[in-house]
């Protein structure tokens, strides 16, 4: 069985890792949301991909969620010193990251292309892919204006209310031909727990109309990031109170209700699983909640028994 997991940053490389445990490189493609990229000091930036990349590489800072284990941060406090912008931290291994993709995209090296050298420096056997090669940016309307998404995410720390989501180039960016491959050939999506507005709609966005996520036999199963009416971390559920909706794995599944087949929510949500059934998808029921390695791997294997059942 092939699956293809789409993820952002955190939440989805928490699962991405999990199933990278239990399924071989040739069952596991993972496609990862570039619209939260930007370029900064110079750099292009790519947070959701390098956390994805570092977590399956066990090189990521499992405290933060985000950059690098055992990092030290001389770079930054000298450009601080020196009144550049410090806002965005960048550790001193992480900084060499973005310094050899920025020089290799300027000699015209496709993101996937580095992407995938990167991986195989670290030690990654599985593929995971960047959403698309040509820039989309996430921009968030919010009741201070149009602010582009690291700006709104972590100078603003997410306090501007949010109004609505804009996912510029989208229309001209095209899925590369990794992403069409890893989607047609793949049996089952999987939509890993990640924000549903800024994670992965740009990435559902990007595919398509070019490509459809369902089809042929193709099932969609989503897990919700949404437990107990609250995210773990970052404002997925704030974006839904914000938006006039009641942050629920319900409005999660109902966000995603015109593709998938099935949704995974936690235990304590078991009061929704009626209401989700009846907006037409399979239900599975368990402990969403990847404290560690091993739960990780727990969740990956329960979404491969959902996934099971619901096959046969
Ligand atoms: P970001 O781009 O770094 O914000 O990362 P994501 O969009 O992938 O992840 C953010 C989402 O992951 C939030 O909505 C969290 O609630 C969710 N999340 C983080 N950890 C967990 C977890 O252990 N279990 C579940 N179910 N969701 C999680």
């Amino acid at each position: 069985m092939k699956i293809t997991a789409l993820a952002g940053g955190v939440g989805g490389a928490k699962l991405a890792h999990g199933l990278a445990q239990v399924l071989s490189p040739e069952e596991l493609t993972i496609i990862v949301n570039t619209g939260d990229d930007f370029e900064h000091l110079g750099l292009t930036i790519c947070p959701d991909l390098d956390t994805v990349c570092y977590t399956l590489a066990n090189l990521a800072n499992p405290e933060t969620g985000w950059g690098r284990k055992d990092e030290t941060w001389n770079v930054i406090a000298n450009i601080e010193k020196l009144g550049g912008p410090s806002w965005f931290r960048l550790g001193d291994s992480d900084f060499a990251t973005h310094i050899e993709r920025t020089r290799r995209l300027k000699e015209g090296q496709t993101l996937t292309q580095i992407t995938q050298d990167f991986c195989k420096a670290w030690g990654i056997k599985h593929s995971i892919l960047p959403m698309s090669d040509s820039p989309v940016r996430t921009m968030v309307n919010t009741d201070a204006g149009e602010l582009a998404f690291q700006e709104y995410f972590v100078h603003r720390r997410c306090e501007p209310r949010v109004k609505g989501f804009r996912f510029e180039g989208v229309e001209i960016a095209e899925p590369t031909v990794g992403v069409k491959e890893a989607v047609e050939s793949a049996d089952v999506i999987v939509i890993c727990p990640s924000n549903p507005w800024v994670s992965i709609d740009p990435i559902i966005k990007t595919l398509t109309p070019a490509l459809s996520l369902k089809g042929r036999g193709r099932m969609v199963v989503a897990v919700s990031p949404i437990i107990g009416g609250k995210a773990i971390k970052g404002p997925a559920a704030k974006m839904f109170s914000e938006l006039g909706i009641e942050p629920s794995a319900l409005a999660v599944a109902k966000h995603y209700r015109n593709i998938l087949d099935g949704f995974v929510l936690d235990d304590v949500d078991s009061n929704l699983e009626d209401e989700i059934k009846k907006i037409n998808m399979k239900t599975w029921k368990t402990n969403t909640l990847m404290n560690n390695v091993s739960d990780r791997t727990r969740l990956a294997n329960d979404v491969l028994h959902f996934i099971g059942s619901l096959l046969t």
